[in-house]
């Protein structure tokens, strides 16, 4: 059963690592642990990463783990970074450059990107992939300093980019976003369907928080903007990375304001809006009309935490 008080097992919210901050200025300490082959490393390129396993047939029913290999066998051009150490062991990405041409994953493994796999991990394996695809992310987005315009250099392994110009120093970032259930007087679930989804496709709205707002003030407009609708209680319950590229997700449940105008979607990001009861979104889900978000996502959760249970990957959509 779903802890009923917070959102619990947020797929990409997982892993409790110890992230090693203070060596990473260390860099002889973070040299000898690359020449140290009992360092494990977790390669990344193109967005996806080398697993054993299966990320499932039915969605959520597989179980992955990370291939991780020595840095010995990790001869490739990238930016190296210190994830984490636990008693025996230091986790180091390498986020190779995208101009490398794809190689076979050896035998035994595949190539597979976190939104596929992340929910098929292992906690530690999970937590090591979020934070190895967000900041490789985030290096090949910010080549250059922002002041000056120089190509910067990665710093504090892997964790920042100096300018070698002016010395300004860069760190990663994580865009804010709110994601939000809004649930009536009938209790039912309000589900929007985005312009580029198929039929059937429904989620919670989102939006992201604008310069100068608070995230409580980002879920009244984009309500408003999304659905017309106006709410009146916001119940926060939990976050998520999702590092595609670089979002982090705040969950919440809003109740529809008594006398709120009857929602209508903005009809450009959102082209249709319903209603769920529980049966409703159960008998669509069953007869394969109506398909509701990845087990991988914050939005799978906030439907599970209205809904009373975890729901059938079966339900999801691909
Ligand atoms: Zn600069």
């Amino acid at each position: 059963m779903p802890d009923t008080r917070l959102l619990s097992a947020l797929a990409l919210a997982r892993g409790d690592l110890d992230r090693a901050a203070e060596r990473r200025d260390d860099t002889v300490w973070f040299d000898a642990a690359w020449a140290d082959a009992a360092t494990r490393v977790v390669l990344v390129h193109r967005g996806r990463t080398l697993v054993t396993g299966t990320a499932g047939e039915t969605e959520g029913g597989g179980a992955a783990s990370l291939a991780l290999v020595a840095p010995q066998e990790a001869a490739y051009d990238g930016v190296r970074v210190l994830l984490a150490v636990d008693d025996s062991t230091t986790y180091v990405a390498l986020l190779v450059d995208g101009s490398v041409e794809p190689w076979d994953a050896p035998d035994g493994s595949q190539w597979e990107g976190l939104r596929e796999v992340g929910a098929a991990l292992p906690d530690r394996d999970t937590g090591l992939l979020v934070m190895a695809v967000a900041l490789a992310n985030w290096h090949a987005a910010h080549p250059r300093c922002p002041r000056c315009g120089a190509p910067s250099v990665p710093s504090q392994a892997g964790w920042s980019r100096t300018c070698p110009e002016d010395s300004s120093q860069h760190f990663p970032r994580s865009d804010p976003a709110v994601i939000v259930l809004i649930r009536d007087d009938d209790d039912r679930a309000l589900l929007g369907r985005r312009a580029e989804w198929p039929d059937g496709f429904f989620s919670t709205l989102a939006g992201f928080v604008e310069a100068g707002e608070s995230a409580e003030m980002t879920v009244l407009r984009e309500m408003a903007e999304e659905a017309g609708v106006r709410v009146d209680r916001l119940d926060y319950l939990g976050s998520q990375p999702w590092p595609f590229p670089a979002s982090l997700m705040l969950g919440y449940h809003a109740r529809l304001a008594a006398g709120s105008p009857a929602a209508r979607p903005d009809g450009t990001e959102i082209t249709e809006l319903r209603w769920f009861t529980r049966e409703e979104m159960r008998a669509g889900c069953e007869a394969g009309t109506v398909r509701i978000p990845p087990r991988v996502s914050i939005a799978r959760r906030l439907v599970e935490h209205w809904y009373g249970a975890e729901l059938p990957g079966s339900w999801s959509r691909p």
